[in-house]
């Protein structure tokens, strides 16, 4: 195949070519099965890093009024909304050391949110903070939801390094009995489940990667015990040190480079090149973002909200790469809004998504010196195919000495890993340290996983109940047959880059029903109807993107190259407006969804 200069034009034919060899020299056929969890397979690198959570208490057997699963961002800010209401035992429940889910376990060097600071933080307008960056660096976003939860505070009844194994509905007592794998079995009024999409770090199976016998870890569980420094740098522990690193995703674009600064080298394992925009990142003042007024955060996060979800917003706050790009994540997001449809849209869209991509594709051509490198870091594929990624730094990490890259298209991945280092066709590499970038198991925490049974009225299991349908709700939060049970996450719900936002939302609404249960003495759980008539909803103007992600590159948006499931899973007029119809819904109807409780 002959390489094609991405600073040429190039006819659309070309390049659906192009796409298509290079989608098929990477589509295994065991899919998502290539992978292996790290938990399951080895506990070792997904054992907590940062605390030892071992350490001896009592289990728990009192109640509380609301139990929450999960201490990341959704789970504080079911917390925090609770509070709000004025709701006094909120039991926060955490299988990490403390509060910060995603921020408290991945803390590798680098690592900053590429949202921008002033609308992926949540809660600014409440706690009067104001990022002086425009992309937070991780360790100040988790300080910021441990501000969060000390400002509600919801420290006190906490439990840490602890997770909920089952959750069981006590008709006599009208609660939840929760069951946790430190021996807790407490009751409490309301659930919340917020566990996360990308909680558990995944490997790939490479043969013989349990016979590696230099130091292995994965990013989530950064080992600077080994490595030294902070995630600003300074891992002084690698000079001399020969440094593999596998994935090329979000994370390994931010790490590579600060990698590059102490390790004596660094090979880059790559197997599909992200797209990598530009990043600016800048101090920012708060005249700059216009803190000046109460609710500018909450103006700022709609403003980018609509943007990025298709809607219609007037002026572009943030002004990123991401608001720039915005009408080609269409693909990407189910709840983005389109009236408009058809061959003519189609074509338009392609045209679009073909000159942003020659631009990153140049660009890359632009940083790297040496063209054989520039060239398998071109990304071949649609914008919308993968998640898009910024960094400054990435591509010049490629022009130093000490930085080589290994491309293993051709090979699907390292073919094999050896005591001393990894194998790609004739070569072998030698090793000291081995990271895996290799990213997280979609959907397999919390309770459509099955590791997290919930037994509902009558003994029924919520996944068996849902095993013929799937997943029925109402608005995505709660379901008939399992009352005082609020589901936060990506189900029925919306869809955005920015979940945070998304996610203080849900908690808004989550306190809102626990309030209007609380004030009427009465259960929440929607009708089977209600669910019918949101399930009809969700369907009917359901985006079909499987075509365009069957045409994609392997990853996790499509079940690495086998094929989108369940594109019906959000809302399909844009996450804004998904939002203004819940505030309209809690100001007219939140009765119909609470049904009288008997005397407690
Ligand atoms: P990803 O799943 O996005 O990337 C995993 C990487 O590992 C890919 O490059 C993948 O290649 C590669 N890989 C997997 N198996 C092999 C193998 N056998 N050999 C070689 N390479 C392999 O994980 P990330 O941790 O990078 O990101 C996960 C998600 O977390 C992001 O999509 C994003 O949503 C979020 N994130 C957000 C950030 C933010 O700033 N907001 C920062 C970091 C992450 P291939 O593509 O070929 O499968």
């Amino acid at each position: 195949m002959t390489t094609t200069q991405a600073s040429e034009p190039m006819d659309l034919g070309a390049l659906r070519e192009r796409y298509r060899f290079e989608r098929e020299r990477r589509v295994r056929p065991d899919g998502a099965g290539q992978y292996q969890s790290a938990e399951a397979e080895f506990g070792y690198y997904a054992a907590d890093p940062y605390v030892d959570g071992t350490a001896g208490r009592e289990p728990l057997r009192d109640t509380v009024d609301v139990a929450v699963v999960g201490g990341g961002f959704g789970g504080i800010l079911a917390g925090a909304r609770m509070r709000q209401q004025g709701v006094a035992r909120v039991r926060i429940v955490e299988k990490g050391g403390d509060f910060g889910g995603t921020w408290y376990w991945n803390r590798y060097p680098g690592i900053h949110c590429d949202i921008e600071s002033h609308v992926y933080l949540p809660m600014l307008d409440e706690t009067g903070y104001v990022p002086e960056w425009k992309y937070a660096p991780g360790e100040e976003i988790r300080q910021h939801a441990m501000r969060i939860a000390r400002k509600y505070d919801l420290y006190p009844d906490a439990l840490f390094s602890t997770a909920v194994t089952s959750l069981t509905w006590d008709e006599a007592s009208g609660t939840w009995l929760v069951a946790t794998d430190r021996g807790d079995a407490f009751h409490a009024t309301y659930v919340v489940t917020s566990t996360g999409t990308l909680s558990e770090p995944k490997l790939p199976g490479i043969p013989g990667i349990e016979t590696f016998r230099g130091h292995t870890f994965h990013t989530s569980r950064w080992d600077y015990s080994y490595t030294g420094g902070t995630p600003e740098g300074g891992m002084t522990g690698l000079s001399g040190k020969r440094v593999g690193i596998v994935g090329t995703g979000a994370t390994g674009v931010q790490a590579i480079p600060v990698l590059a600064e102490d390790a004596q080298h660094v090979y880059v394992f790559q197997r599909t090149p992200s797209s990598v925009d530009v990043r600016a990142n800048r101090r920012t003042t708060a005249e700059d973002v216009g803190a000046d007024h109460d609710g500018w955060a909450r103006e700022r996060r709609e403003n980018f909200l609509r943007i990025v979800s298709g809607e219609t917003a007037g002026q572009d706050l943030v002004a990123d790469g991401w608001t720039a790009s915005a009408g080609l994540l269409e693909k990407l997001l189910p709840s983005f809004s389109r009236d408009q449809a058809g061959a003519a849209f189609e074509a338009a869209y392609e045209a679009a998504d073909a000159a942003k991509m020659n631009e990153l594709r140049t660009r890359v051509e632009q940083s790297v010196t040496d063209p054989d490198t520039a060239e398998k870091l071109k990304p071949w594929y649609r914008y919308a195919c993968k998640r898009p990624t910024f960094s400054d730094k990435y591509y010049a990490a490629f022009n130093r000495d000490n930085v080589s890259l290994v491309d293993t298209a051709d090979t699907h991945g390292i073919e094999r890993i050896t005591e001393d280092g990894a194998v790609v066709g004739d070569d072998t590499y030698e090793l000291d340290c081995l990271i895996f970038a290799t990213g997280f198991s979609v959907g397999v925490s919390g309770i459509l996983s099955g590791k997290l049974p919930v037994q509902g009225r009558g003994g029924a299991q919520l996944l068996h109940a849902w095993a013929r349908q799937g997943p029925r709700t109402l608005h995505g939060f709660s379901s008939n047959g399992f009352p005082n049970l609020i589901h936060m996450g990506s189900l029925h719900n919306a869809s955005s880059v920015n979940f945070t936002h998304v996610l203080d939302e849900q908690a808004v609404h989550a306190a809102a029903l626990v309030a209007a249960a609380e004030s009427g003495s009465a259960l929440i759980e929607p009708s089977a109807e209600a669910e019918d008539a949101w399930m009809a909803v969700m369907a009917k103007d359901a985006a079909d993107h499987e075509w365009f992600h069957a045409e994609c590159t392997p990853g996790y948006y499509n079940r690495e190259g086998l094929g989108r499931p369940n594109t019906a899973s959000a809302y399909p007029h844009g996450a804004a407006a998904f939002h203004e119809l819940l505030k309209r819904w809690r100001e007219e109807s939140i009765g119909e969804v609470l049904r009288p409780r008997a005397a407690r």
